[in-house]
């Protein structure tokens, strides 16, 4: 089975897959490493103009290794998920400094990197080396659920078991980095989540689920939870030079390590905190700002307060500090404030 299905497979990719990408020019493990983690929850289209500009001022991991992070966190704005760019960096770091900046070849040494899975891995060993390894991305549990009719949730340990099993089956010997990417390619272009092109595929004739009328109820979904929303009160300090107050976030969690609004659970937070500040001046209620993280929903209240240049000093310290507009591109921010910034500092 596996060497007919590998056959098939890099027959339609010759044909009609992606052979133009940024990152399979010059291919190295540095380029497929930095394309295979922006890869990850975001599209191809997406990631282009970001792996392009990381490239332009990245060229090597050395480069990457030796750039303090709130620069990786300012080229990642936009791209979410940011413990992906902060893992980026440390990994570059590790690789420097413990594998005198050569990446290991095997799965097993690079999935004990920060922020390499079991599937990045494989997918690095593939792609930069050529040597066979099995990767099972969202794209692949998908052809494979949908070929093979697999029902359950693919996150579940069962079923993900029974797909590495199976992909490891098919994943062919020969020519693994093409076969690699066409099984990504089929994934992403024709057995797509929605409005599959089972008419172009060219697996349709093995496609259980086509045979059996499965197509839209496979891969089986996560069973919905209730996604809870949050609120925030978020204060826009501006003093009489127009610059904006904005505080480094703790490294771990949402929006870790980006620089922000200072954020308070109530209204009444933000005004006891100006107010301990010895600021008097009346907070401008601004529009709401709704954001969705893929496990809750934030709604964002501003406040504006402008300060007059009588207004005393206000203390900074490295995690707070004055930013001018024409510096926001050079700091990691998260990408609805740096938009309501945007608006305001227009
Ligand atoms: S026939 Fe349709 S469902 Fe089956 S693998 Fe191809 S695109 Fe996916």
């Amino acid at each position: 089975m596996s060497t007919h299905f590998a056959q098939q497979l890099l027959i339609w990719f010759d044909a009609h897959g992606r052979h133009n990408l940024p990152w399979q020019d010059n291919r190295n493990a540095y380029r497929v490493w930095v394309s295979e983690i922006m890869l990850q929850q975001t599209q191809v289209a997406t990631v282009i103009p970001y792996f392009e500009r990381f490239m332009e001022r990245f060229p090597t991991l050395t480069d990457l290794a030796g750039a303090p992070v709130d620069e990786v966190l300012a080229l990642w704005t936009g791209l979410g998920y940011y413990s992906r760019a902060r893992n980026l960096h440390k990994c570059a770091q590790v690789i420097t400094e413990q594998c005198q900046g050569k990446f290991p070849n095997n799965t097993k040494e690079l999935a004990q990197l920060p922020g390499i899975g079991p599937s990045t891995a494989a997918a690095i060993v593939s792609q930069a080396y050529n040597k066979p390894a099995a990767i099972l991305d969202g794209n692949v549990k998908r052809v494979l659920t949908r070929i093979f009719a697999i029902a359950g949730w693919p996150g579940q340990k069962s079923i993900e078991t029974q797909l590495w099993e199976l992909a490891t089956k098919l994943t062919p010997k020969q020519r693994n980095a093409d076969y690699t990417q066409a099984i990504m390619d089929l994934g992403a272009t024709i057995c797509r989540r929605n409005k599959p092109l089972c008419v172009a595929c060219p697996m349709q004739t093995e496609c259980q689920a086509l045979t059996q009328n499965r197509v839209t109820e496979l891969p089986t979904r996560k069973a919905k939870k209730a996604i809870p929303e949050k609120q925030t009160w978020a204060l826009l300090l501006a003093n009489h030079e127009h610059k904006i107050q904005l505080h480094q976030r703790a490294h771990k969690g949402i929006w870790g390590g980006l620089w922000s609004l200072p954020e308070f659970a109530s209204l009444n937070e933000l005004q006891n905190h100006l107010a301990l500040q010895g600021i008097h001046q009346h907070a401008k209620c601004l529009p709401q700002v709704k954001h969705a993280f893929s496990h809750y929903k934030l709604t964002i209240h501003p406040y504006l307060v402008e300060l007059s240049a009588n207004h005393g000093h206000i203390q900074e310290s490295a995690l707070v500090q004055w930013y001018a507009s024409k510096q926001m591109d050079t700091i990691g921010l998260p990408s609805p404030i740096k938009d309501m910034l945007q608006q305001y500092w227009a």
